[in-house]
């Protein structure tokens, strides 16, 4: 026995992480609240599967968009993401690079910028 212990994902839902284990690379066993809160947001097959549609390149900064919106939604369930970017976007730009940790997040950047355009138009 090698003693090596399940990923975050396979020990929340109790099951064996196997040597090719999808989520092992991207959910250590030593960061449970990272995948707990992915699990929570989004479900763990929801997960699994776009990780398995996307290329082995494309998944590390898919990851971190999903840790990051899950987080916001936590945090602000009603305006998710876009309140959180848009927030940060006009009132600490200085965050932005310590809280948005990947290229892939910008999306959600550019539309809190739409939304707080919208909000002045009114
Ligand atoms: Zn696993």
């Amino acid at each position: 026995m090698g003693g090596i212990p399940p990923c975050a994902s396979c020990k929340l839902l109790r099951r064996r992480c196997a040597e090719n284990c999808i989520f092992a690379p991207y959910f250590p066993s030593d960061d449970p609240q990272k995948f707990a809160i992915v699990h929570k947001v989004f479900g763990a097959s929801n997960v699994g599967k776009m990780l398995q549609e996307l290329r082995a390149e494309q998944r590390a900064d898919a990851v971190s968009s999903l840790v990051y919106e899950a987080n916001a939604r936590v945090r602000d369930p009603v305006y998710g993401s876009l309140e959180s970017a848009s927030r940060i976007t006009l009132l600490n730009p200085k965050s932005r690079a310590n809280k948005i940790p990947s290229t892939k997040t910008l999306p959600l950047l550019e539309l809190g910028c739409t939304v707080s355009k919208m909000t002045e138009a009114e």
